[in-house]
């Protein structure tokens, strides 16, 4: 039998991966820092506590949450199973009776004879030992004193300033075009806006609702990145003369001279996805999605990721981890959870039953699972693994993620054959794993 593998943080990722882990057989020992040290978010000393909403989202397969949470069903997922069983009314949302989904997992994970449950807040793990890290969006020094000597400063974030991101395809292209400001590439698309269309953006930015700060969040501002409403709210050209300047770019004539620009930059190599540059804001969702479909070039503007600015440590995966989630200089050591670059409940879920396969694979030194990006696992992997962005920002799953559908058909149609072709390798990917897991190690 193989020394414990230890898993640091029992939240959503970290009890997925040591439920997995106990169920091939390893023995795990679960270390929770709760209730001796506690987080500013978590209240109870639940293992996969639910630290805001109780929703895990659309339940909607033609929706890209539905289809990561069916993916993780059909790969019996712990966490899956028990949102499923405390399912409370919600429409076409999974919504939980927060208290007893928290606890059946707490049990779950206490009667498990093959994990044991140590509440400790770690400070340094032991590099010889298998460990999964698991500590979650509020483990700022934990995770740099305890590996920060195998991440490069420029890889690991402490806090996320979000802009708005939205899918190319839903974009009226008629008025926008490609150009990067002095620089003769197409690494930016661009929205010219006219005088009047200009000050009616300053004024719906100024008059917009904001959202309400935790007091862990009120320090994120800092010159280097303001949300776009502050920019605004220090004149009505600061914008103007900053981030939305109108000058270096070869705008088509048929722009007539724009007043204002609003640039779109490339979240994937294929620049199916763009976030909008330098909006990260604290305006309200609501106010977020009527201000960005006032513009005309964004009326039917599809957004897959709203804005946002928190305190959330995370890394930047694709210098310092493996594809299958391990440290590139460290190979026994994985990560998973929001930490490693996710955003959301199932996404984070997601991670940790990754990491608890793939560590399985690496201790029985066998090659490692890779998903196609056809599935919601393989789409958001792709993401951490492969955006080209300077500066990663966390993602929630989406199908702008996905390969695109490059036939003529309406959007419903493409959603419905994605959906058709991602349940097709979910079924391959998961004869698989779930062969792996009950042959045990
Ligand atoms: C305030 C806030 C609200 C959020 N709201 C939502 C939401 O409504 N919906 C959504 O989809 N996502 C939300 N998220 C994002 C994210 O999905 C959740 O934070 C999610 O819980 C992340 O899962 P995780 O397992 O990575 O981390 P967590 O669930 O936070 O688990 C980490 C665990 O590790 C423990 N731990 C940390 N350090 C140590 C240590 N040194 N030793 C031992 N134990 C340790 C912590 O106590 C905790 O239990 C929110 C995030 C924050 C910060």
């Amino acid at each position: 039998m193989n020394k414990a593998i230890y898993v640091i943080g029992g939240g959503l990722a970290g009890s997925e991966a040591a439920y997995q882990l106990a169920k091939i057989g390893y023995s795990v020992k679960l270390f929770e820092q709760r209730p001796k040290k506690s987080t500013e978010a978590h209240k109870t000393n639940y293992l996969a506590e639910l630290v805001c909403s109780n929703s895990f989202k659309s339940t909607e397969l033609i929706n890209a949450h539905g289809l990561l949470k069916y993916e993780l069903s059909r790969y019996n997922s712990l966490i899956m199973e028990v949102a499923e069983k405390n399912n409370i009314k919600g429409g076409k949302a999974l919504v939980v009776d927060r208290e007893k989904f928290s606890n059946d997992i707490t049990e779950t994970l206490y009667n498990n004879s093959n994990i044991e449950v140590i509440r400790e807040h770690i400070t340094k793990i032991d590099e010889n030992i298998n460990t999964i890290i698991a500590t979650g969006p509020l483990s700022e020094k934990f995770l740099a004193n305890s590996i920060g000597r195998h991440l490069n400063n420029d890889n690991l974030y402490f806090y996320d300033a979000i802009s708005p991101t939205v899918i190319r395809e839903s974009i009226d292209m008629s008025k926008a075009f490609w150009g990067s400001r002095y620089n003769n590439d197409d690494a930016y698309l661009n929205i010219p806006l006219t005088k009047d269309q200009y000050f009616k953006l300053v004024r719906m930015i100024n008059s917009a609702e904001k959202a309400d700060v935790h007091d862990f969040d009120k320090e994120l501002f800092f010159e280097g990145c303001l949300p776009v409403e502050e920019i605004a709210r220090r004149g009505e050209n600061t914008l103007r003369f900053g981030l939305m300047k109108p000058v270096g770019l070869n705008s088509p004539e048929s722009f007539n001279k724009p007043y204002a620009i609003i640039q779109l930059r490339r979240e994937d190599k294929e620049g199916t996805i763009l976030n909008i540059v330098g909006f990260q804001t604290r305006m309200k969702y609501g106010e977020q999605k009527r201000i960005l479909k006032s513009i005309p070039a964004l009326k039917d503007v599809e957004i897959v990721r709203l804005g946002s600015m928190h305190r959330n440590t995370y890394i930047n995966a694709k210098e310092s981890l493996n594809y299958n989630l391990s440290l590139k200089t460290k190979n026994n050591i994985f990560l998973a959870g929001q930490i490693t670059g996710v955003e959301g409940y199932i996404e984070s879920v997601m991670t940790g039953f990754i990491s608890a396969i793939q560590m399985d694979r690496y201790i029985k030194d066998r090659s490692y699972y890779s998903f196609s990006k056809n599935t919601p696992t393989g789409a958001l992997l792709g993401y951490l693994f492969e955006n080209v962005s300077d500066k990663i920002q966390p993602m929630n799953i989406n199908f702008g993620l996905f390969p695109p559908i490059d036939i003529k058909l309406k959007k419903r149609e493409k959603r419905e054959l994605m959906v058709e072709k991602a349940k097709k390798w979910i079924e391959k990917q998961r004869v698989e794993i779930l062969q792996n897991i009950e042959k045990g190690f």
